[in-house]
């Protein structure tokens, strides 16, 4: 795994770190089928790192269960995620700030009894969990 904050990377380099699902979700902005991620219905406690480059996101304090099929968090580390409306002027794309990484979206003032009604709805495939009795 690259250290954290190495960056910007071409296509192909990418192409040989990833694999191909988290490629096509990471690099091409794709997004895993409902229900399926790794993470959607995982509760371990530690910390959830990008997927491309391995710069913390999340702390597993702030993932909460939105019922919405992708892993949901309240709140990313100051400064790791990236805010970009979609040219829909609907939603919010969010990415690595490191390294660009597609992240999924994020939705605010559903009202789910957060500390910040804001619920960042994640790809299993763009994150990596790293328990906190391994750090
Ligand atoms: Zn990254």
């Amino acid at each position: 795994m690259a250290e954290p904050g190495s960056g910007q990377k071409s296509e192909e380099e990418w192409r040989a770190i990833l694999s191909p699902e988290q490629f096509r979700i990471l690099r091409q902005k794709g997004t895993e089928a409902r229900g399926t991620g790794e993470y959607n219905k995982f509760n371990g406690e530690g910390v959830y790192t990008c997927a491309g480059c391995g710069t913390p996101l999340y702390r597993s304090t702030t993932k909460f269960d939105s019922g919405c099929g992708w892993p949901a968090f309240f709140e990313g580390f100051p400064g790791a995620i990236n805010r970009t409306p979609d040219p829909d002027g609907r939603r919010t794309e969010i990415t690595c700030a490191a390294c660009g990484g597609h992240l999924g979206h994020v939705f605010k003032g559903e009202g789910f009894a957060t500390p910040t009604d804001e619920r960042h709805c994640v790809n299993s495939v763009s994150i990596k969990f790293a328990s906190a009795s391994t750090q």
